[in-house]
């Protein structure tokens, strides 16, 4: 594994077995996340982002499947693995999950420094007195920019806003080395978005930690990622830079979901992506995106379109390979 890759997926297929048959969520997902980077994962709802996270965490309970491929996370293979395993020496201390509507998990009967001293309770394995254990949490939240204060709110008086940056002090509270936030800024106002995500850049630079962020919306991750994997219905179909994914998109759906971005002044109708995701209980032949995309040659129909490399980028198109 080269120096600067903190986990590999390999390969990762997985699903949901569901009354009407198997649903694909993910297929064949490969994707190198590198230490000290802020990811984005972008793509329409019901790609297989969330699907994703959770399989990466190793998170896989029925109804999700994993049907192939590996996780490794500094070089040991951490996905397929025992739970227990990684309850003990993953979840939380290596790597945290920051689930969707993350700020609605408090328990309204207790404070928020209540379950800070759960979790820490819970996963530090070792016994630590009330006064050192506030001690902890204090520096923690005011390191991160948030007042004191909250400690000793209950969850209702708080902000939904307030509730979200506690609840990513919480999951970074034993400083893991990767960061999964999924949908972290949604339902959230345009301002106190701006604060979540001022948030994840600052525990990237002060902490060094590698944040995955996953979003439908590519613009917001624009304003903080390093690099975008875009998903489409379950696969990777491109990996770049921001700033090459957003000045030349390779693969024709980045293009599309940059194109219906609304600029800033410009007065002209913005079309939008035609067409609908595909149903992945039964996913298009060939390329999965074939249906909605503007230069659909023949070959797409039928054939999978490879992966390619193209300097620091991948892209998943038949418009770059022969
Ligand atoms: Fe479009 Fe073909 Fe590329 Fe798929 S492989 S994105 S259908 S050009």
């Amino acid at each position: 594994m080269s120096s600067n890759i903190i986990m590999k997926i390999n390969n990762v297929s997985g699903g949901y077995d569901t009354p009407r048959g198997f649903v694909s969520a993910v297929n064949n997902v490969k994707l190198d996340i590198l230490q000290g980077e802020i990811l984005g994962i972008a793509g329409e709802s019901g790609c297989g982002k969330s699907t994703l996270m959770k399989i990466i965490y190793g998170y896989i309970k029925p109804p999700l499947k994993l049907i192939s491929g590996e996780v490794l996370f500094e070089d040991k293979i951490i996905v397929p693995s025992d739970e227990k395993f990684l309850e003990r020496d993953i979840w939380w201390k290596k790597i945290s999950w920051i689930p969707q509507a993350a700020q609605n998990i408090f328990n309204p009967l207790k404070r928020i420094i209540d379950h800070f001293e759960e979790t820490l309770n819970t996963h530090l394995h070792k016994r630590v007195t009330k006064s050192e254990l506030r001690e902890i949490v204090e520096k923690h939240i005011i390191d991160l920019g948030l007042p004191k204060e909250v400690l000793d709110s209950y969850p209702h008086q708080l902000s939904g806003g307030m509730r979200q940056r506690v609840a990513i002090a919480l999951a970074t509270i034993l400083r893991p080395k990767i960061v999964l936030a999924d949908e972290p800024t949604s339902a959230l106002d345009v301002m106190t978005q701006k604060v979540i995500l001022h948030l994840f850049k600052k525990l990237q630079s002060t902490q060094n930690m590698t944040i995955v962020l996953v979003s439908h919306d590519i613009h917001m991750l624009s304003v903080v990622v390093d690099r975008i994997a875009v998903m489409y219905a379950g696969e990777i179909v491109e990996v770049g830079s921001i700033k090459d994914i957003f000045e030349n998109p390779l693969h024709p759906y980045t293009e599309a979901l940059i194109e219906s971005i609304p600029k800033i002044g410009e007065k002209k109708f913005i079309k939008g992506l035609g067409g609908q995701p595909p149903n992945l209980l039964n996913p298009p032949p060939g390329c999965r995106f074939h249906p909605r995309c503007r230069y659909v040659m023949e070959k797409c129909k039928n054939q999978e379109p490879p992966t390619v490399k193209i300097d620091d980028r991948i892209v998943k198109c038949w418009k770059y390979s022969s």
